[in-house]
């Protein structure tokens, strides 16, 4: 079995070539809603990313021009550290990381979002979108080998890295467990894996694409406690050394963020350290300890319906 992998894995490269420009990359990204048109201004430079430091400067935005979803927001993201956006459905996390992605430009008197002092509005797409690892709640996957769904990551990556980022990734040796290992075929047609180990795919796709900044979306859905540590393994690798930004459910990413800023209706209304916030006694201090002797991973966004 171990000969035949090596030319299969070849097939598998010529395979993932023909197919990676056409594959639309937006499809990864289950962040995107209904997003508009966002055009580069004519002659825009190229994102240049130094530290991957990322600054909301007073962001107001409506997305119908009527109700707010972001008010007032201002808050950085410093060089390799971590901050968990927490808050009840519809307070604006998503937004947030819509936004810098730019599904959306700011308007004049919107405010701004610079990456280490650029305005995104003014560089291009692309350059950003480069600079930016999304890790959503639901990852998409292709019908194709799950080396090919991993290496599509990083354009030409080799068998050696792909294999890589999957031990990092906390997904190798539930890959070697397939019949066919990174040849065999997932997705609607193939073998189906669960939420968790498609987290896991987005998490080794991700770091072949070794991006400076990353968007994080947890999934809230219910893990067993097994996957759940092989999850925050994997987040863990990931996050190392890069800038990020998680839309946090669980107990686990919440206390370890370098800063929690609490959202509601629009607005940042606490940030600090877990220690921090909980020593405040306000909002998240009461989340905090409604989670605490509830089941860790009901999600913190969700109590109402989930604790019935
Ligand atoms: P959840 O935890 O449920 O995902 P959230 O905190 O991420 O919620 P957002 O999705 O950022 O919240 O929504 C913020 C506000 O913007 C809400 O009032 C929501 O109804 C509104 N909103 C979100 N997406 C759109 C859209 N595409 N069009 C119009 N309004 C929207």
């Amino acid at each position: 079995l171990a000969q035949l992998y090596g030319p299969l894995n070849q097939l598998g490269y010529i395979y993932r070539s023909v197919n990676q420009s056409l594959v639309d990359t937006e499809k990864l990204l289950a962040l995107l809603n209904e997003p508009t048109e966002v055009n580069d201004r004519p002659g825009a430079p190229d994102l240049i990313v130094n530290d991957g430091e990322i600054e909301f400067d007073n962001v107001n935005f409506s997305y119908d021009g009527r109700t707010t979803a972001l008010h007032g927001v201002s808050f950085k993201v410093p060089k390799g550290s971590s901050v968990a956006l927490v808050g009840e459905s519809g307070s604006g996390k998503s937004t947030i990381l819509r936004l810098l992605y730019r599904f959306y430009d700011l308007g004049e008197g919107e405010g701004r979002i610079l990456i280490d002092g650029q305005d995104i509005r003014d560089v291009t797409q692309k350059s950003l979108r480069q600079a930016i690892g999304v890790v959503p709640q639901d990852s998409v996957l292709f019908n194709a080998s799950i080396g090919y769904n991993i290496g599509y990551g990083k354009f030409g990556s080799s068998a050696e890295e792909i294999e890589a980022a999957a031990r990092s990734a906390q997904m190798h040796e539930r890959i070697l467990s397939f019949s066919e290992g990174y040849e065999t075929k997932v997705g609607e047609r193939g073998v189906r894996l669960s939420g968790g180990e498609k987290q896991r795919v987005a998490i080794a796709r991700t770091l072949l694409k070794n991006p400076p900044i990353l968007l994080l979306d947890e999934a809230t859905s219910a893990l067993d406690t097994s996957t759940e540590k092989d999850i925050q393994k994997a987040l863990q690798n990931l996050v190392r050394g890069r800038s990020s930004l998680s839309i946090a459910h669980r107990l686990s990413t919440i206390a370890s963020a370098d800063v929690i800023l609490v959202l509601k209706d629009g607005q940042i209304v606490e940030a600090g350290s877990h220690k921090e916030l909980v020593a405040l006694d306000g909002i998240f201090a009461s989340m905090w300890a409604d989670q605490v002797s509830a089941d860790d991973h009901i999600s913190l966004d969700d109590r109402s319906t989930k604790k019935e």
